[in-house]
Order: structure tokens, then sequence, then C-alpha cells
């Protein structure tokens, strides 16, 4: 096993781009999740690493090996999609079994391995069983299970969970992340979901348009957004964004939201804005509410999604309306409040580029 390197990789489909110089490296043993919105090239990607689509320039590396023209089966990877397809008539043991079957293992051989899957994956006790006395989770795991027994080069996975339902997907979440750590070869996992991406991955490689927009472990990418497109796209719920005129004042800048005026830290990339807009951005768990409709900026409470541990208060505002996160039993009346923005975790943007300034 070793890691893989995806270097100016590029695809084009006639005149579209669906991927656009890529470069990413995913060390043995690294789960990395390809995330971003339907059509910016997750797929593409992953089938160009997996061999199942040509690239039209660049070079995909498995340790020093130039794998870039080697067909599907030369690669060694386990690939699993959304479709399971199991063989029906076969047993769970046989399915899993069946890529040792085609290497030419004795049976004594593929059934231990099997064993071992199998318990790891917590299905010892269906390996009598065919598919369609299944789970659609235990399916998964199965498939899961056939993809392992061959100690693969590489896991690629697209969208393995999306028709799973909640239920399911949390509890095969932490499965697949502790599979693919003990197999320990580099993992590739695409989802438009960014919870997923969240909760499984060593790394987050965030896609927009074919580009690779941002690369990081969960928590970077979730706190310290390159672009106010990654902001957006994780974290939920989604981070509000306003335009806001920007002053210089003695040592800090003012950033005019609306009414309200938010004093933050100056630096020498903001500065560059001074006397014209910025593009701010703030996720609802940090802008807290006063009884006071004049602290901050003035917003009629709408409505509340009580979820148990915490509340989703939506707020009309003349900024448009803002998503709060309010503390878990909060009713807000339909009355007015005053939304005050924590200074310290406003993220400033580029307004024309979207691009990160502070
Ligand atoms: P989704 O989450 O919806 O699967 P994705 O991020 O995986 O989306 P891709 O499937 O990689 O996106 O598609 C990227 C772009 O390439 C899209 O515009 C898509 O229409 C286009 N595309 C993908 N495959 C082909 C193909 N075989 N021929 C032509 N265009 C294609």
């Amino acid at each position: 096993m070793a890691k893989i390197t995806i270097q100016n990789l590029t695809k084009q489909f006639g005149s579209l781009v669906a991927v656009d110089d890529f470069n990413l490296t995913i060390d043995d043993g690294e789960f990395i999740t390809l995330v971003g919105p339907s059509g910016c090239g997750k797929t593409t990607t992953l089938r160009c690493v997996a061999g199942l689509e040509s690239t039209t320039s660049g070079q995909v590396m498995f340790g020093d090996h130039d794998v870039t023209d080697y067909p599907v089966q030369q690669r060694g990877i386990a690939l699993l999609f959304q479709d399971i397809a199991l063989y029906p008539h076969m047993t769970v043991q046989d399915n899993m079994a069946y890529p040792l079957k085609l290497e030419g293992q004795s049976k004594e051989q593929r059934y231990e391995r099997v064993r071992e899957a199998a318990e790891m994956l917590q299905i010892a006790d269906q390996l009598d069983k065919h598919p369609s006395e299944l789970s659609g989770g235990q399916q998964q795991r199965v498939a899961l299970g056939r993809s392992i027994v061959r100690e693969p080069a590489m896991f690629l996975f697209d969208e393995p969970m999306s028709d799973l339902d909640a239920k399911l997907k949390h509890e095969l979440r932490p499965l697949f992340a502790e599979v693919t750590e003990k197999v320990g070869c580099p993992t590739m996992y695409v989802t438009h979901d960014q919870e997923e991406a969240m909760t499984m991955s060593d790394r987050i490689a965030v896609m927009n348009d074919g580009e690779l927009e941002q690369v990081g472990p969960p928590e970077e990418v979730y706190d310290e957004p390159t672009s106010s497109f990654v902001g957006e796209f994780i974290g939920r719920p989604n981070m509000e964004f306003f335009d806001a005129g920007i002053e210089q004042h003695n040592g800090t800048m003012d950033l005019t939201i609306g009414d309200a005026v938010y004093q933050v830290e100056t630096s020498e990339a903001l500065t560059q804005y001074a006397g014209g807009n910025v593009r701010i951005g703030i996720r609802p768990q940090d802008i807290s509410i006063a009884d006071d409709p004049d602290e901050g900026v003035t917003g009629e409470h709408v409505f509340d999604e009580t979820l148990g541990d915490q509340t989703h208060s939506l707020f009309d505002t003349p900024l448009g309306r803002i998503t709060v996160v309010t503390p878990p039993r909060f009713r807000g009346n339909g009355k007015q409040y005053g939304l005050q923005f924590d200074t310290g975790a406003i993220k400033t943007f580029d307004p024309k580029s979207g691009l990160r300034i502070d």
C-alpha cells in the first residue's frame, strides 16, 4: 500500500471542463472526502483515479507507479457505489469470497478471509443468507466486505450511503471510517452531503465547478473557509452573508452592516478595502439575540425549528431573513429582537471573487 498522488488532473467532455487542474495527495491510511454540489466534478475525478474514465491530461500515481493509463482491473482498487450490486443467487459468504475465487485462492483461504472481514463488519451471523434476506444497510456491509477481502491498494467510494435512511447512515459512518482505517490504504470518498464529509474524514476536499477550492481537516475547513463558497457549503445551518461597508478607524476597522456597526481588528489585507465594501460571513451559531431590538440588527421573529438540543430561529430583518441558533427551548413569539454578531467570528470575503480576506 502506498500514497496516491493526483497531479494536474484535467478531464474534458468535448468543450466542458469537468475537472480542472486537480492536485491532491492521499496518504497511506488517510480518509479524504471529495465534497461539493451536484455537477462539480467529484464523480469524474473518482472515475479518473479508478481508471473508469481516461484523463485529458495529468497523472495518477500509486506510490511511485504511474497508473494513468492502467485499466481499472490492473489498479487493484476497491470500488463501492450507491448501487450495491450483489449477486442475488449467491450467499453472503460467496458474494464476499468472489474476488478471491477469481484470483484462484483455495476455499479454505477464501472463507478464512471472509470470516475475518465479516467479523469486522458485524455480519458474521449473516454469512449463509442471500442478499434478498438482508436490509439495505446489511447489503452495503456485504459490499464493503467484498471490497476489503482483497487488501486493496485504495478505496474509492462514490456516494455509497445515499440510498440509506438517516439512522442507517449514522450507524454505517463510523464503520466505514473504522474499517478503512484497519485496512490502512488511502481512501477517496465522494459525497454531496457535507455532514457525511465532516463526520468521516481525516481531510475534506471541497470542489466547485471542476476545481479544488479547499483541502483540510474538517474543523479547519469549517472554522477557516478560504472562500464564501466553502463557508456556505460546509456547516449547517448555512453561514449567513451580508454586504458591509468598511472604514478604518484608529486601530480598528468599522464594518457597517445595515444599521449596525461592528468593530473588528484591522489587518493589512483588510486595510486594502477601507472606504469600500466587503462581503461578510457569520455562522448562525455566532449570532445571539437581545430583547432590545436596537441592539444590533433589528429582527422580527418568524419561526422556530425545534431540534431538541437546539433551536433554529428565523428572523426577518432589513438585511433579509436570518437564521440564528437559539437556546434549546427558545420561543420567539413573533416579537422584535436585536441580533448581535460575535465580532470575533465574522469572516470577511472579497465581494467579487468571494476569496477570504481575513
Ligand atoms: P453529482 O453529485 O450530481 O454526481 P458530480 O460532482 O459527481 O455530481 P460529475 O458527475 O463528475 O459531477 O460531473 C461533472 C460535469 O461533467 C457535469 O457537468 C456533468 O454533466 C459532466 N459529465 C459527467 N460525465 C459526463 C459524460 N460521460 N459525458 C459528458 N459530460 C459528462
